[in-house]
């Protein structure tokens, strides 16, 4: 159509660098959902990013929701967060030798987390849910996991069952490559039903080494706990000596400084961190209680490593964003600006006339097309991700640009403000209308 023609002639730039990344990298992406196989057309192409604004190879510019799917609590290129990097630049890029930044932000970290006494930086939130599994299983000498589906806790082979994010976008809850007997010690249960999760344990006594959630579920859209799941989980734990590890590598310092543990006051035994504790740099961690990272080499016999870990870019970026959300009011900030975009797009949902749920913790949120509230994996495979996908792109050509699938979340943050939350809500008259057109 004339609109489909004008829209590939100002997105030009992005589409010709698409065509070419295609030849080159399978699907033209280093990351499934940024190829927009769930929305239709090529992905948009950044040139660049401030504050709550990208801007693409076309020079369009657009509100951002991704946020890089979550470390951009501050926005695009903070000025302290630019500042710290070029001062840390400026000293060598990687040593293989320790630095006394490694201290610095792990310091902060075990300040602002409640259930972390040490902690170990790895690269990504794969690798911390990989090593803090392993390690689970090296304290309780137990085979098994039990993991909820829709949560996803990154691609490593065991954990990457029934998994959300971009396996449950491009529907591949499993991956071809990943052996029946890797993943027959991950026991699954739906979030959201701690009688599954008595019965897994029940069934399989003395087995299970850890039950691993995210606490809020930002990887099948924003799902939050149910009342009294994450108590019932911790006294589960508790009564059949398992560890509960809380993947909080969305949710630390998202919802909360201290991340869900300090917003529903659970404490788990082992937490996954990344995303925001890396201010936008490749950054991830676990840790928990001292006696149990104390069996992490060299101080005890569990092994895991990283040529890049702890990479002085990262915990200087790391430890400028951390010091900018120590500001008491930020978390507040936060809140009321994404409560000011949730009440505003359910009004104009319901004004247009779609049924949409608007799940949201903190400055986590998501618009789910289903008619009743989703509250697991189950429910939301349910949501009309065809009503999603005309939405997206209704709101991308009115300048705001949201994760391209109806399971990720949209990120706020500290940069988003009234008058950019004003255009989002403009152009969501437009997008709730397309999407029942
Ligand atoms: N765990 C959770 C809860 C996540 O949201 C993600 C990524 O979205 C991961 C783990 C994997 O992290 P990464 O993509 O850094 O490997």
């Amino acid at each position: 159509t004339a609109t489909d023609l004008n829209v590939a002639s100002r997105r030009a730039a992005s589409a010709s660098a698409f065509a070419r990344a295609q030849d080159l990298m399978p699907g033209g992406v280093s990351s499934p959902v940024r190829a927009y196989k769930a929305v239709g057309g090529d992905p948009v192409y950044i040139r660049s990013g401030k504050g709550a604004v990208v801007t693409d190879l076309d020079g369009l510019e657009y509100v951002d929701y991704v946020g890089s799917y979550g470390p951009l609590i501050l926005g695009h290129a903070p000025d302290t967060v630019l500042a710290a990097l070029s001062k840390a630049a400026a000293r060598g890029t990687t040593f293989g030798m320790p630095t006394e930044a490694e201290s610095t932000l792990a310091a902060m970290v075990i300040d602002a987390v409640p259930s972390v006494e040490m902690v170990r930086f790895v690269n990504s939130g794969t690798e911390a849910a990989m090593s803090a599994i392993r390690l689970a299983r090296a304290a309780t000498g137990r085979p098994a996991i039990v993991k909820c589906t829709g949560c996803y806790h990154g691609h490593s082979d065991a954990l990457l069952v029934e998994a959300g994010s971009g396996a449950l976008t491009l529907g591949q809850p499993s991956s071809p490559g990943v052996p029946k007997d890797i993943t027959q010690n991950t026991l699954l249960v739906p979030f959201n039903d701690l009688e599954a999760a008595r019965a897994v344990f029940e069934a399989h006594p003395d087995q299970i080494a850890a039950f691993a959630v995210e606490p809020v579920g930002g990887n099948m859209g924003c799902v939050p706990p149910v009342e009294g799941y994450l108590e019932g989980l911790r006294s589960l734990c508790d009564e059949f000596g398992a560890m509960l590890l809380f993947d909080e590598v969305m949710t630390g310092f998202r919802v909360a400084r201290g991340g869900a543990q300090e917003l529903y006051a659970v404490t788990p035994d082992l937490t996954c961190l990344g995303k925001v504790i890396g201010g936008g740099l490749p950054c991830a961690a676990y840790g928990g209680r001292r006696d149990l990272m104390e069996q992490v080499a060299p101080a005890g016999p569990m092994y895991q490593a990283g040529t890049l870990s702890g990479n002085p870019l990262a915990m200087a970026a790391g430890i400028a964003t951390l010091a900018e959300l120590e500001n008491p009011d930020l978390y507040g900030q936060l809140e009321s600006t994404t409560r000011q975009l949730a009440e505003g797009l359910a009004t104009r949902a319901e004004r247009a006339g779609v049924p949409v749920q608007i799940a949201r913790v903190g400055s986590m949120l998501c618009v789910f097309f289903a008619e009743s509230p989703v509250l697991s994996y189950e429910q939301a495979v349910r949501c009309r991700t065809d009503r999603f996908a005309a939405f997206f792109n209704a709101m991308l050509e009115r300048g705001v640009i949201l994760p391209p699938s109806q399971y990720e979340c949209w990120f706020i943050s500290a940069a988003h403000d009234g008058e950019l939350i004003k255009q989002t809500l403009q152009a969501a008259e437009h997008g709730f209308a397309a999407a029942v057109e």
